[in-house]
């Protein structure tokens, strides 16, 4: 069976294999862009001619010049609201375009030419600057259907040639007079149009030509991402699945499960399980970097007791805090304190802020959780004593395997990935993230988002995103 929608996009596609329907679409995009400009300087132009010349010829091909305006304002009007597909519709396009370009410079002409019979002495510089006026402009804003721009410059071109006959037809003067003087000056002036036509058309088509070769660099990159994102992806999960094993056995050979370890086998083995917990956490960074980037990741939203939230995120860091002698304090909100998100991803986002405190912080140090109530925004705030991070240094750290320190006699081990997955899942729950800090003093990292009201009704914000995760749009999902 013939598909009617696949005949219409061939047709469309023959239509448009010299590209017609960008040229229509820019002729008419230009053409509007200074319609009041024109209008002014042809009213004023009337206005002038009215003052000196016979007003009732020159308000009527003022007039026709204005019909003409209006028939171009339907034309664009039509030009938008055309897809491209129908190539009947590119034509009457195509063909009204031509009808007005006849219709307007004939109607310019007319007016021109009726002022220059009415001036019997003097030369004409009246209309032949009118006239050298809509040639500039036709120059400039036509090149980019250059029959069009032919075809007006060409009933222009009479015109000037007309007014320049006029008076030697009129005087046969000779020719050390300055009715030929004008005359050449005219031929001169029309070798200057076609001169700047021919420029700004050329100056179109080699834009035309930048813009191809820049989308052709757009689809090029576009494409390489795409691979990459997917090697990415294969590479990372099948890194993480034997490696989940390994780190499996090597937790039970830690806990005794197995047997007795043997003392000399004890260092290799905590060796091995810490790096493959290192491994473990780099993939999954750039799993999640990954999910981000496709927009598969999904947010399943429910109220969250930020205080409950922070509780459980300390807890699970309280052992490594331990480790380095570090000693966390919370300080919870006056208030109730709830908001919309994702729990296990804000637990997520708690983990690697209060890791970075403690990975920042020196032994004997503390690090303070404290959760503020805003009025319409809770904030939450990880507060260290540690090092500090130097000014302009944002960048850097919310940036992607970027870290403040990178050097080699770096303390501390770290991908550069954390802040940047954070960031991300903080917007993308409708908040904001940032950070203080003080070389030497310590930093503060703070998120804040949209509260919910004790009537369980949610702020404008969170309304906001429950509402994108009911459109679906931004993988985010209420239950
Ligand atoms: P990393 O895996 O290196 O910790 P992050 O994205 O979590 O990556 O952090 C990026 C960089 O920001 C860190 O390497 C560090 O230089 C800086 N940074 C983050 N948190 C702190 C902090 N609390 N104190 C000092 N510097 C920090």
């Amino acid at each position: 069976m013939i598909d009617l929608h696949t005949v219409r996009a061939a047709w469309a596609n023959r239509f448009n294999s010299d590209g017609r329907e960008k040229l229509i679409k820019d002729y008419v995009v230009l053409l509007n862009q200074v319609v009041w400009q024109r209008q002014a300087s042809f009213f004023a132009a009337a206005v002038l001619a009215a003052l000196y010349f016979d007003p009732l010829w020159t308000f009527s091909t003022y007039a026709l010049v204005v019909v003409t305006e209006m028939l171009d304002m339907m034309l664009a009007r039509k030009s938008k609201a055309w897809d491209g597909l129908d190539p009947v519709v590119g034509r009457q396009i195509l063909k009204g375009i031509a009808f007005n370009t006849i219709l307007s410079a004939v109607a310019i002409s007319v007016f021109s030419i009726t002022i220059a019979v009415q001036q019997t002495s003097g030369g004409h510089f009246t209309p032949l600057f009118f006239l050298f006026s809509a040639s500039l402009f036709a120059a400039m804003y036509n090149s980019q259907m250059v029959s069009i721009l032919l075809l007006r410059l060409s009933i222009y071109g009479g015109a000037f040639l007309y007014i320049a006959l006029l008076d030697v037809y009129r005087y046969f003067p000779p020719l050390t007079s300055p009715v030929w003087l004008e005359f050449f000056t005219i031929i001169f002036v029309l070798y200057f149009i076609v001169d700047i036509s021919a420029k700004f058309y050329r100056g179109y088509q080699d834009r035309l030509h930048q813009m191809k070769l820049l989308e052709e660099e757009n689809e090029r990159t576009k494409a390489a991402l795409e691979i990459k994102s997917q090697f990415l992806s294969t590479v990372s999960h099948e890194l993480r699945t034997p490696l989940t094993s390994i780190i499996g056995g090597l937790d039970l050979l830690n806990n005794g499960v197995l047997g007795e370890v043997p003392e000399n086998l004890k260092p290799v083995i905590g060796i091995a399980t810490k790096n493959g917990h290192r491994l473990a956490s780099l993939i999954d960074d750039l799993l999640d970097l990954q999910k981000i980037e496709a927009g598969e990741i999904v947010f399943h939203l429910k109220p969250i007791d930020a205080d409950d939230m922070v509780a459980e995120a300390v807890e699970s860091t309280i052992g490594y805090a331990n480790k380095v002698g570090i000693q966390v304090v919370t300080v919870p909100c006056v208030e109730e304190c709830r908001f919309m998100g994702d729990r296990s991803r804000m637990i997520q986002v708690m983990n690697n802020l209060l890791s970075n405190a403690l990975k920042f912080s020196s032994q004997g140090g503390s690090v303070t959780v404290r959760v503020e109530n805003l009025g319409t925004r809770i904030r939450i705030l990880v507060e260290d004593e540690g090092v500090g991070i130097p000014n302009g240094a944002k960048d850097r750290v919310f940036g992607r395997f970027s870290q403040v320190d990178s050097s080699d006699i770096r303390k501390v081990g770290g991908t550069g990935l954390g802040l940047n997955i954070t960031k991300q899942i903080v917007e993308r729950h409708n908040g904001t993230i940032d950070y203080v800090s003080e070389l030497g003093v310590g930093s503060t990292f703070f998120i804040e988002f949209d509260r919910l009201t004790d009537t369980g009704g949610a702020c404008a914000g969170a309304e906001l995103v429950a509402d994108a995760a009911n459109r679906n749009t931004t993988g985010l999902t209420t239950s």
